[in-house]
């Protein structure tokens, strides 16, 4: 599918609502500078000296250095940020579960913790995944990742339908 930087700015914010995440948080979707020689990673990019949140990945922000690839930053007002690079050749519901998981961890970490979305019944929050084809919040102790259950746990996350419509 072609990711266009607006579609992918609407899911974010959709998903930003689902998880509850504080006020003063900012979204920017990066476009990287296709016409730029492969090998310029850090120039012109928008880029500041960033905490990362995420444990591992040393080595700096993603900086999508790629063509075809967006790179959401969710900035919350402390400067705290995240990055999601997301390549073009994703699914809409890839990319909806790449953004709910990434965000998911960041406001929580920065919420301190509070679950969100709440997974019906449970006290942890509900996980994100790509359920028959489908982004979807789901139950991360009950194996419904891979199905529907019935129990409600497995519910779609919302957004607007993105370029290419999806009916269920
Ligand atoms: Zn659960």
């Amino acid at each position: 599918m072609e990711l266009t930087a607006a579609s992918t700015l609407t899911w974010a914010r959709e998903i930003l609502c689902q998880l509850g995440a504080p006020a003063g948080c900012t979204l920017e979707v990066l476009v990287p500078d296709v016409s730029a020689e492969p090998e310029v990673r850090y120039g012109e990019t928008a880029f500041t000296s960033r905490l990362e949140i995420q444990d591992g990945e040393a080595d700096g922000p993603s900086v999508p250095d790629q063509p075809n690839c967006l790179c959401v930053v969710l900035a919350f007002d402390d400067g705290v940020s995240t990055s999601v690079l997301l390549e073009d050749s994703l699914a809409e519901a890839e990319v909806v579960v790449l953004l709910a998981e990434q965000f998911q961890d960041s406001v929580l970490e920065h919420t301190g913790g509070v679950p969100a979305p709440p997974c019906p019944g449970h006290i942890h929050p509900a996980m994100a995944g790509v359920v028959d084809g489908e982004a979807s919040w789901t139950c991360p102790q009950s194996g419904s990742r891979h199905g529907r259950d019935g129990s409600g746990r497995t519910r779609p996350i919302r957004v607007l339908p993105g370029p290419v419509g999806q009916t269920t």
